[in-house]
Order: C-alpha cells, then sequence, then structure tokens
C-alpha cells in the first residue's frame, strides 16, 4: 500500500474547520481506477449530515463577511503560496483516484492557482463606484457585498481544478462556502481544506459534505445556502438549475459537452492531428473540452485521418503514476459503456481505425487488463450526425471523424448541435476564422487552438445544454456571481429640500 492510499482509507465531511464523521452511516468505495483496487471508502451524507455542515457555513458568515479586505487577502496569499509549494502532493491524490497521468493532475492544480491568484487582487475587483453630484448635493455610490453560504458541486473529471474555478473567488468575496465533491474522488477536496485551515482560515468559511444526490437536494433546497455553482452532465445540470432557482438561490450550472474541431483544406495538417490527438485522448478524453468530433472540410480527410491514426497508435496507455500518455477512465461501468459506444458506431458504419476495445496497458500483460479500466484511444472515420458516437457526449477516448463538403455544412453541423462548450478551427485564413468566430454558436472558440480554456481572468463557460444560467464561471462574471449590488444615495445637510412633496423624486 503506498502512502496515497493509506492517506484516502477513511474520507469523512469537514464542518467548522475538523473531521466530521457524520451520522448517515453510508459509505461507497473509493478505487484506483488503474489497478481497480478499493483504497478507502467516502462518507455519504444523509440529510441530517448536510444540514450540520451548511449550519457550520452559516455559523462562521457574519464575522467572515466582516473580516476587512486585507485581513482576507492576506490568508487568500497564504494559501496560494502552500499550494504552489506543495501541489504535487495533490496531484498524487488526483491521480490515485482519478487516474490521469501525473503531468496532467499537476496542470490541473496549476490551472485552478490560477483563480487562486486572480481572486488574491480582489480587493481592485470589489472596489464599488462613486458618482458626487448626481442631483444638487446628492451623491450615489454602489458596492457589491457577500451573498452567504453557497454551494459548489463538483464532478469526478477535475476534482480539484473546478471547485477551484469558484471557492477562491467566493471566499475572497465574504461568503462562506461547503463543497461537495464528487463521490468518485473526493480525498482532493479535503486536502484543500486542510490547507486552508494551514493557511489561517477561521473554521467554518470552507467545508466539504461527501454524498450524493441526498447531499446535493439538501443543498439545493436549504434556505441557508444563496448560491449554487454546479459542473456536470447536462441532465444533472438542468435539474440543480431548475431546482435551485425555483427555490430562491442565483445558480450556474455548466453541464456536458460534445467539442468539433474544424479542420479546413488550407490547415497545417500535422498541427491539426497533433492537436486532434493531444485535445482528443489526453486525461483518456475525460475533459468536458476534449475535441470528440473532428470535422474534416473538401478532400484533406484521408490524409488527415491517416496522421491522427499514425499518432494515435503511438500513444502509451496504463497507470497514470507511470510514464504514459494516458491513463484509465474512471470506473469500470463507464469504460464498458465506452466500448458499447464504439460497438455501436461500427453498427452503424463508421470505420473502425483505430480500435482501443483491446488496448494492453503498458507494462502488464494482456490478462492482467481487467485490473483496471482501461480503454486505448479509439478513431472513428465515415460518422454521421445520426449515429449514437455522434450525438451523445462519450466522455471517453473516442475521436469521431465528420467528412463535409464544405465551411458552410462544418458550421451548420457545429450550430445544430444541442451543446456548445468548446470548438476550435484549424485554418491558415485569418478571413475564414474571423467569420468562425463570429458566427458559430459555442461559448469558447479556438483559432488553431484545441483546448481553448481561458484564463482566470476572462470567465469559463459554453452555451445552449453546456450551462444553464447566464454567468459564467470564474473571471470577473464569477465576481459578479458571489456578489450582490447595492446602491446607496446620500444627502447631508440641505435644508432648502425640506417640506412636504409627494411628488416622485427627480434629478435635479
Ligand atoms: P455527474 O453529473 O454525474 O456528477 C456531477 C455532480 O453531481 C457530482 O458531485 C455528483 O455527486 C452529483 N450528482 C450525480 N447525480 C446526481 C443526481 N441525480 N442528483 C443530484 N446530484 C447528482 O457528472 P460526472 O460524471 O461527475 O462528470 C462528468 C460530466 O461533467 C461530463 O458530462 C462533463 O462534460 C461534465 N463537465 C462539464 C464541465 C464544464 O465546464 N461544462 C467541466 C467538467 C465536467
Amino acid at each position: 500500500m503506498t502512502a496515497t492510499e493509506i492517506q484516502v482509507q477513511t474520507i469523512a465531511h469537514w464542518s467548522a474547520g475538523a473531521d466530521f464523521a457524520g451520522t448517515s452511516g453510508e459509505t461507497a468505495p473509493i478505487t484506483n481506477p488503474a489497478t481497480g483496487a478499493v483504497t478507502g471508502r467516502v462518507a455519504l451524507a444523509g440529510v441530517e449530515d448536510t444540514r450540520a455542515v451548511i449550519a457550520s457555513a452559516t455559523a462562521a458568515f457574519p464575522a467572515w463577511r466582516d473580516t476587512s479586505l486585507a485581513k482576507r487577502t492576506t490568508i487568500l496569499f497564504a494559501f496560494r503560496e502552500l499550494l504552489n509549494a506543495r501541489k504535487g502532493e495533490l496531484a498524487a491524490i488526483i491521480t490515485a483516484e482519478h487516474g490521469k497521468v501525473a503531468s496532467d493532475a499537476l496542470a490541473e492544480v496549476s490551472r485552478g492557482q490560477e483563480v487562486v491568484e486572480f481572486a488574491c487582487g480582489i480587493n481592485h475587483l470589489l472596489k464599488g463606484g462613486m458618482t458626487e453630484n448626481a442631483s444638487t448635493r446628492v451623491d450615489v455610490s454602489s458596492i457589491r457585498q457577500a451573498l452567504g453560504p453557497v454551494a459548489i458541486i463538483s464532478p469526478f473529471n477535475f476534482p480539484a481544478m473546478v471547485p477551484m474555478w469558484f471557492f477562491p473567488i467566493a471566499i475572497a468575496a465574504g461568503n462562506t462556502v461547503v463543497v461537495k465533491p464528487s463521490e468518485k474522488d473526493p480525498s482532493a477536496t479535503l486536502w484543500i481544506a486542510r490547507l486552508w485551515a494551514e493557511a489561517g482560515l477561521p473554521a467554518g468559511v470552507f467545508n466539504v459534505v461527501n454524498g450524493d444526490k441526498t447531499a446535493v437536494d439538501e443543498l439545493l433546497v436549504n434556505p441557508a445556502i444563496k448560491a449554487v455553482s454546479f459542473v456536470g452532465s447536462t441532465p444533472i445540470a438542468k435539474y440543480v438549475y431548475e431546482t435551485g432557482t425555483a427555490h430562491g438561490k442565483r445558480v450556474q450550472a455548466l453541464g456536458g459537452a460534445k467539442n468539433h474541431a474544424v479542420i479546413l483544406p488550407d490547415a497545417d495538417l500535422d498541427l491539426a492531428a497533433d492537436s486532434l490527438v493531444n485535445a482528443g485522448f489526453g486525461a483518456a478524453g475525460e475533459r468536458c473540452m476534449a475535441l470528440s468530433v473532428a470535422v474534416a472540410v473538401g478532400d484533406i480527410a484521408d490524409e488527415l485521418v491517416g496522421k491522427v491514426a499514425e499518432r494515435a497508435r503511438s500513444l502509451r496507455t496504463g497507470d497514470g503514476a507511470g510514464a504514459v500518455d494516458m491513463g484509465p477512465l474512471i470506473t469500470r461501468a463507464h469504460a464498458d459503456r465506452v466500448c458499447s459506444y464504439i460497438d455501436a458506431g461500427e453498427e452503424a458504419g463508421a470505420t473502425v481505425v483505430v480500435d482501443g476495445r483491446t488496448v494492453t496497458p503498458q507494462g502488464r500483460s494482456a490478462d492482467a487488463v481487467a485490473d483496471g479500466f482501461f480503454v486505448g484511444p479509439t478513431v472513428l472515420d465515415n460518422v454521421t450526425d445520426e449515429m449514437s458516437v455522434y450525438t451523445d457526449e462519450i466522455f471517453g477516448p473516442v475521436l469521431s471523424v465528420v467528412r463535409v463538403p464544405s465551411y458552410d455544412a462544418a458550421l451548420a453541423l457545429i450550430n445544430a448541435n444541442p451543446y456548445g462548450n468548446g470548438t476550435a478551427i484549424f485554418t491558415a485564413d485569418g478571413g475564414a476564422a474571423r467569420r468562425f468566430q463570429n458566427e458559430v454558436e459555442v461559448g469558447m472558440v479556438g483559432i488553431n487552438v484545441p483546448i481553448p480554456v481561458p484564463t482566470a481572468y476572462f470567465s469559463f463557460g459554453g452555451w445552449k445544454s453546456s450551462l444553464f444560467g447566464d454567468t459564467h464561471a470564474h473571471g470577473t462574471e464569477g465576481v459578479h456571481f458571489f456578489t450582490r449590488g447595492k446602491v446607496i444615495t446620500t444627502r447631508w445637510q440641505d435644508p432648502g429640500q425640506r417640506g412636504i412633496d409627494l411628488g416622485f423624486p427627480q434629478n435635479d
């Protein structure tokens, strides 16, 4: 047993600055996807446990809201320094529970850290506005204030980065937080909770409730929770949005994706092939910004597919803790589901150019494959828009190639798709790229960039079924989401204004 496995054996909640076992008695197994071994169990909160954690956030709110910005940012800077110094520990926890390769886990932490760094500048971002003499001797000022306890509900695929899209800004703005991590890989959030305590964050400002639908439902209906940031699959995102808003909360619910890359005939095909392989198979395709559809325009498809296939075949699949390019999928059930999509695509007439259903992980004999949840890189050609490999989010290492005759056909395909998270175009023609960025109905666009995840001071978010709500994550949109506006109109010493006047006040 490794040191990391010892750390994750019993995973409780985190409430009022300490481990909290809860009373439900329910637990779920945590598995290392590279070996199939159960490495721990996570507590599943009941309603009473969830209420206890919410009560911790509620009790801590008034004092944290009234803590000066100078003191709050001192703690944020301390958290950033600790995270930067020790992020290797967090990355190892991610690899052990999620399966992604070590370098990818470290990159995820670094991208989350960008949001911490952005939130360190909250003083400037929370500055209000003031107008002197808006009316005669009347001044008007605006401020933004914290909401209260807020909930963050996150998916399995970015156990550190996705919660970090939200909590640094929420906390910096004076809110208290309850994070509900994915029950498949909760240890990263618990590690972060301890780091906050080390950085000097008062008890109760950052809390963790582990669990499933029971915990989520209580967060959605409990009146103490003022806002919900959710990231996960589209059906759950829609449910969270509808339930949370019906209970008077502001909700941003980021959902699933089906990201297309358009390759125009004038593109650098080697760059496009590298990009498709990196963005299609990185993290075994378990990224909401993974490219899962390559839209080959005109007569380049044969050459493009050849280049992609050659690269895909060279990838090393295996335990993410070792020297490999691609790790396993999150569960056995998910790996089986991905393979069943490949089967369905083949039956529907797609050409299986590279087949990951039979991969042998690096350093293992073929009969030890069953010990981990591995599916190798898979390339399907001649995919059409009726096939389930095209219509559904597979969330695995499967790249589908759709052949179209023109730019217009490529654009129509993307705009007709219900998802709108990310997309990319590969071309040497600036005019075509500019037209695409203007016309495509997708929230994040890459031009010769395959995974256009915005930096922390811009916002992250998709369109259509990829996001419910009207505010994207982080950047100034994040600051707006976690604060509410107040406008103060002030007049001092103006005897001329006295007297009875029932008319509606006018500015003069
Ligand atoms: P998921 O929807 O199964 O789970 C997300 C969260 O919701 C988890 O915390 C889970 O415990 C909870 N949950 C699950 N079922 C629930 C239910 N019935 N009621 C209430 N809560 C429930 O998603 P996942 O499998 O963990 O993550 C993968 C999905 O997340 C993919 O669809 C992916 O595209 C999406 N994702 C989107 C983004 C984005 O930015 N748009 C980012 C990362 C992941």
